[in-house]
């Protein structure tokens, strides 16, 4: 997998096409969609709204020093960090400094106060995720906000699939995976049709108002045939806590392929854009070529 240049980290997954003409991807792609904006991470956070609350304690405390931190921090980790410190009200000379933050967070997930790490939330869109991943991404529930496509709504035209690695790697399944799948969309296509048919002949089973909802009535009827290969697209947002035990459970050994290859995807974009809070985890490369990731400080 490689990652895309830029502020907002992408790993692209390009589209084939099966001889019958049914898209298909072999690997998630990822787009970072949204990610903290904090006004000055150079600083605590936000020097103009922060110095409003610092300014009304004693001079004596030299809460302003943190105001002039000259090391510029990553946004999620300055917004954690602020955050952490808070807790403390550890602003003063005394504080840990923005050079430090390795072993500040060291420290934060050492001692499992993992609830600072909540504050900061990374948005991505994955696609080239089949329902099989989505069903077991979604049952990711702290922290998480989830906008999937609708099966019920989109119709054949944005059908695509997923093409597992076991049949990417062996011929013989490579070509069933390409017939079976324009097979499905063809079979998909008819059924839209011939729902579409009956709903005009007038069946009770399929009548509905309004243009939408006669469309929806047709399209979760079709879906039943849809297998779990089908690509599903979907937005995830999650706060930097979950995204790590995310990828603890998710980027292992243990979970089934594909949904280890978007894990390790989201960790890569994760740790490129934050390697103050990503940077712990040590990766392992698995015999089928994909790679596991672990950490020391696991669930924070
Ligand atoms: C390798 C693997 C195999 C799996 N196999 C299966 C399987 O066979 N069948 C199956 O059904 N699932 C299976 N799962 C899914 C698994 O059981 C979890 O549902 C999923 O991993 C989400 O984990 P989570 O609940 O820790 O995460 P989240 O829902 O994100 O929760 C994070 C943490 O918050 C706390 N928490 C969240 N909700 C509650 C709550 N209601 N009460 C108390 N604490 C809470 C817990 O500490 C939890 O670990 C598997 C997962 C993996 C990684």
């Amino acid at each position: 997998m490689v990652l895309g240049p830029g502020d907002h980290p992408t790993v692209y997954s390009p589209v084939h096409v099966a001889p019958g003409g049914a898209r298909y991807l072999t690997h998630p792609g990822v787009v970072t969609l949204a990610r903290p904006n904090v006004a000055a991470p150079h600083s605590a956070i936000g020097d103009a709204t922060i110095e409003q609350f610092l300014s009304g304690f004693d001079d004596s405390l030299g809460f302003r020093s943190s105001l002039q931190d000259p090391v510029e921090l990553p946004p999620a980790a300055a917004l954690c960090k602020v955050a952490g410190q808070l807790c403390y009200m550890s602003f003063g000379p005394k504080r840990t400094t923005n050079a430090e933050a390795a072993r500040y967070f060291a420290n934060i997930r050492g001692s499992g106060h993992g609830s600072v790490l909540e504050h900061a939330t990374f948005t991505f869109l994955c696609y080239g995720i089949s329902r099989s991943v989505t069903h077991e991404l979604v049952r990711h529930r702290a922290g998480f906000a989830f906008s999937q496509v609708s099966q019920r709504y989109v119709s054949a035209q944005t059908l695509r699939f997923v093409e597992r690695p076991e049949f990417r790697e062996t011929p013989e399944l490579h070509r069933d995976f390409e017939a079976r799948i324009d097979e499905t969309a063809r079979r998909h296509a008819l059924l839209e049709q011939q729902l579409a048919e009956l709903q005009l002949q007038g069946s009770e089973a399929l009548a509905a108002q309004g243009r939408t909802a006669r469309r929806k009535r047709i399209q979760q009827a079709a879906r039943a045939l849809l297998p779990n290969e089908t690509e599903a697209p979907v937005v995830v947002t999650a706060n930097v806590r979950a995204w790590r035990h995310f990828i603890e459970a998710r980027a292992n050994e243990h979970a089934d392929v594909e949904i280890r290859m978007l894990a390790y995807a989201i960790y890569l974009c994760l740790r490129h854009m934050e390697p103050l809070l990503f940077g712990d985890y040590d990766e392992t490369k698995l015999p089928d070529g994909t790679t596991a990731v672990s950490t020391a400080t696991p669930k924070v």
